[in-house]
């Protein structure tokens, strides 16, 4: 913390801010220049007090972090990229995945046909939520136990891995009992207990970045997660809310740059809830790839036209099979591998 003083402040007043720095834990180095005073606080701003409240003091006129607060998420801690292993699947660290499915989990049939053609076009995980956080208490809200065991259904039918939301901390564990990764959505993404209950199961987490977060906010929620003991995290940008309107929301390219470049997890992009529309999904996802993600995450229907939820933004088989082929060169291009291949 660098604590700067105001022009003319006395050295009793000095020795107060020195004293008050302290008491929290810091060793305070006076730098003294020809107009004013700086105070350099020696200590881990992670642990001690953050100093912050010194602002009150009269004789402060600013006071500066410099150390981030994020810790086990970043690439100082680790450099290297960390690799996720689910069965045979290696996320991140040089690999491209692509997880797709329903929206919501709406019957057998769908998910069962789902299941099927993610994988036949080069889908390694299947998602679709069971439990739904819907904008309106009067849209479907998903099938809940049902849909969970729906999902366990299209597993041992395809093999496919299930990515999955859970939205309160008392669903953790029915939910972690069906799924491989647990969804966090972006209306949760700061949800503390919910963080903590899922960091708890030891699942991956798939953590969406809140639709307002900034990305220091989002990887601070990360750090949660691991904080508590699980650094097993996929980070997620969806789009976020700005002033713009034509899409649903604005797929953040720069905050995937940027959190590649902070933190050593995985980073995917949800590019269905990012465009809300169909017709963006692909070159958003040629983006995702370009930027340097690890991977999507994306909404595919049999037939979006019925969907119970997001139907306006999920790709058919056929859409789907373009996507995965126009994705293999470019993965390429990136140095990454596609999947499993
Ligand atoms: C979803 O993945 O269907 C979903 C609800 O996502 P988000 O939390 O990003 O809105
Ligand atoms: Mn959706």
């Amino acid at each position: 913390m660098i604590i700067v003083l105001k022009p003319g402040t006395s050295e009793p007043d000095i020795l107060k801010v020195e004293e008050a720095a302290k008491k929290f834990g810091y060793k305070p180095r006076l730098i003294r220049g020809v107009e004013r005073t700086v105070i350099a606080c020696i200590g881990d701003e992670r642990t001690h007090h953050t100093l912050e409240s010194l602002i009150v003091l009269p004789q402060v006129e600013s006071i500066t972090p410099i150390q981030k607060k994020y810790k086990l998420v970043s690439r100082e801690y680790q450099e290297r990229d960390t690799v996720l292993r689910i069965g045979d699947l290696k996320i991140g660290g040089g690999t491209f995945h692509v997880a797709a499915g329903p929206c919501s989990v709406e019957s057998k049939a769908q998910i069962i046909e789902t299941a099927r053609f993610v994988k036949q076009f080069g889908g390694t995980l299947l998602r679709g939520g069971a439990y739904k956080p819907r904008t309106s208490p009067y849209d479907f809200q998903g099938l809940g136990r049902e849909g969970l065991e729906l999902l366990r259904e299209a597993k041992a039918a395809t093999g496919l891995p299930i990515v999955t939301e859970v939205m309160s901390p008392q669903d953790v564990e029915l939910v972690a009992g069906v799924a491989d990764v647990l969804q966090i959505g972006t209306r949760n993404a700061q949800n503390v207990p919910l963080l903590i209950a899922s960091a708890a199961s030891g699942k991956i987490i798939l953590l969406k970045r809140g639709m307002s977060c900034f990305v220091d906010e989002w990887l601070l929620a990360a750090e949660y997660i691991c904080a508590h003991g699980n650094n097993r995290v996929i980070l997620c940008e969806r789009g976020i809310r700005t002033f713009e309107t034509a899409c649903r929301n604005t797929l953040d390219l720069s905050a995937v740059a940027l959190a590649k470049k902070e933190s050593h997890l995985p980073v995917f992009v949800d590019p269905s809830h990012a465009a809300g529309r169909h017709d963006m999904v692909i070159p958003l996802a040629r983006a995702a790839v370009a930027v340097g993600a690890d991977g999507l995450l994306v909404e595919v229907h049999p037939d979006p036209a019925v969907a119970l939820s997001d139907g306006g933004q999920q790709l058919k088989p056929k859409q789907f099979g373009q996507l995965m082929a126009e994705l293999r060169p470019l993965a390429q291009v990136m140095g990454k591998t596609m999947g499993n291949e």
